[in-house]
């Protein structure tokens, strides 16, 4: 499997999160996943890097004009 740590970056949005744990109960560092498609953006996943639990979500709502609009 593939875990890069930040080696370049993803968009301009700040990877380097650290977020608590319930599982490691501390803050750990996070990566981030595609959860879900929703009609407006998408739904990200915060995975503990130590455990691989999911500690949080995030909306990301995506540009007008990068939408690709199939009509
Ligand atoms: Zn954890």
């Amino acid at each position: 499997m593939n875990v890069g740590q930040n080696q370049h970056k993803q968009f301009d949005e700040l990877q380097a999160t650290a977020l608590f744990c319930p599982k490691c109960r501390q803050a750990t560092p996070v990566r981030q996943r595609l959860l879900l498609f929703l009609p407006d953006g998408e739904l990200h996943e915060y995975l503990c890097q130590y455990c691989g639990s999911s500690v949080g979500t995030k909306k990301v709502t995506q540009q007008p004009d990068f939408q690709l609009v199939a009509r």
